[in-house]
């Protein structure tokens, strides 16, 4: 028999549907991997395997009758910031322990409703800071991905690196994460699985901690192209509870994803060449070019002048809204409380020993950048440098460009304490270099895997996207996806 563990979302879907298999074999099938790779892996800090099983029976149910929504039976990760109902929800951070919501967060809700399964779930870097998922709580995640002779253990990327490791390495058919400057599209790039991050405003923010409000969006990762577009299908919709979710309807993405590149137009920014990046990274991009041009695109080189002050701006305003929203975590309400001599001291105690390195130093950027004295240098600075980052991308499209082809990340996964980075937080954030212009634009941005580099590791191109215009950016992933026509399962050691 197949191995169902080792099924795209689709097929999953699809054998569902035929009654090929059940949803409780499958299901099972997800268990027992996650089983034997989770104690090397780290990708899931709670598996939820009773819930899991009671889903998959209902779902077996229905489809027996004929019934069931989009996704029924198919068993999914969910990355530990969305909040679901009773079960572990932590941002893999040790403020919330044992915090397990009385609500759901309203994308999950939506996979819950189209019949999706709940595994469990998924490591991530604390409060979703970091590029490598070395700031969780629960440890750092491991890359199901080797170099090629090379015993080192890698980092998935982040911060939803549990998310990504566990489609990469088959432990769930598909996961939720998020994307507040690139924590979607960086670990998918890390892993050869794809990862997009809608525009801002698609998915609802409603039950997902939250890092920085105006960034943060909630997308998945998957294997396929294909499998992406149905899960956003199901994840995304207007939501009243979420005054930032647009009212529009929902297209159906999964038929967006064949319908080639004919006639667009491919903008290749200028400022996205940058110094010291790997040639493996320039020639891929250059390839990705190529294909697009076979498939009838045409090619323009543009310019978004302003790209170099993304990083620093995105590096004041994602701390300063963290620094408000982390503000709640306090000893009173929720998770963790570490008793002081008054409340004062409780406060202090409890956020000094619940909060991580990386963490705090967020905190203590963005209290800074929010004061008095600095506010006006810094944050309405840092406010001016997005509008201006923003209008750099709305030349490019008023210009006719349909879509913006650039790398995804500066180079393949680096290993797990990797000196350089740990040394210096700057090299960690450089990271999300093509990735946080799209965060600060709220523009669609998907990663898709795309060729490998010298050592055989998993390598991405981002498509960058006009707002709401998801389609085009699974189209043109697509046509990615088949002319690379590389397997992108990593070799099990694990
Ligand atoms: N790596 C970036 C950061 O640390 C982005 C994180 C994210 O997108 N959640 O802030």
């Amino acid at each position: 028999m197949t191995d169902l563990t080792k099924l795209s979302l689709a097929a999953t879907r699809d054998g569902l549907k035929n009654k090929d298999f059940t949803a409780l074999e499958v299901t099972e099938g997800y268990l027992d991997a996650i089983a034997a790779a989770n104690p090397k892996l780290n990708a899931y800090v709670a598996v939820t395997g009773d819930e899991a099983r009671a889903m998959a029976k209902a779902s077996d149910e229905k489809l027996a009758r004929g019934e069931g929504g989009a996704l029924e039976g198919v068993p999914l990760g969910i990355k530990d910031l969305f909040a679901t109902k009773g079960v572990h929800t932590q941002a893999a951070s040790h403020i919330l322990d044992q915090f397990k919501p009385e609500y759901e967060s309203s994308v999950t809700q939506n996979l819950w409703n189209d019949g999706a399964v709940m595994l469990g779930k998924l490591n991530m870097d604390e409060f979703a800071m970091g590029s490598s998922n070395e700031t969780s709580y629960y440890g750092p995640v491991i890359n199901p991905w080797r170099g090629e002779g090379d015993n080192k253990d890698l980092v998935p990327g982040g911060s939803s690196g549990g998310s990504a490791a566990a489609v990469s390495a088959w432990l769930c058919a598909g996961a939720t994460a998020t994307d507040t400057g690139g924590s979607i599209r960086q670990p998918a790039a890390f892993t050869g699985t794809v990862g997009i991050k809608p525009t801002y405003g698609r998915c609802s923010r409603w039950g997902v901690v939250a890092f920085a409000s105006s960034l943060d969006q909630a997308g998945p990762i998957a294997r396929t192209v294909e499998d992406s577009a149905i899960m956003l299908t199901s994840m995304a919709g207007f939501d009243a509870k979420d005054s930032t979710s647009v009212d529009m309807a929902v297209p159906d993405f999964a038929a967006a994803v064949e319908r080639g590149v004919k006639g667009l137009v491919i903008g290749v920014p200028k400022e996205y060449r940058m110094d010291g990046m790997p040639a493996e990274i320039e020639k891929l991009w250059q390839e990705g070019l190529e294909w697009l041009k076979a498939e009838g695109a045409t090619v323009r080189d543009i310019s978004l002048p302003h790209t170099k002050y993304a990083l620093p701006a995105y590096y004041i305003v994602a701390p300063a809204e963290a620094s408000s929203n982390l503000a709640r975590y306090d000893g009173v309400k929720y998770g963790l409380r570490v008793p002081g001599k008054d409340i004062t001291d409780m406060y202090e105690q409890t956020r000094a020993e619940g909060f991580g390195r990386e963490v705090k130093r967020r905190i203590m950027i963005g209290t800074y950048v929010l004061s008095a004295g600095y506010y006006d240098a810094y944050y309405v600075r840092a406010q001016k440098v997005r509008t201006l980052i923003k209008r750099d991308f709305e030349n490019a499209f008023a210009d006719g460009v349909d879509a913006i082809l650039t790398p995804a990340t500066p180079s393949a996964a680096f290993g797990i304490a990797d000196q350089e980075m740990a040394s210096d937080p700057v090299k960690m954030y450089l990271n999300d270099i093509f990735t946080v212009t799209v965060n600060m634009a709220g523009l669609p941005g998907i990663a898709v895997p795309a060729g490998k580099d010298g050592q055989g590791l998993p390598l991405g191109l981002q498509l960058i996207g006009k707002p709401f215009d998801e389609e085009t950016l699974f189209a043109a992933a697509r046509v990615i996806e088949r002319a690379a026509g590389m397997d992108f399962t990593p070799e099990k050691w694990w």
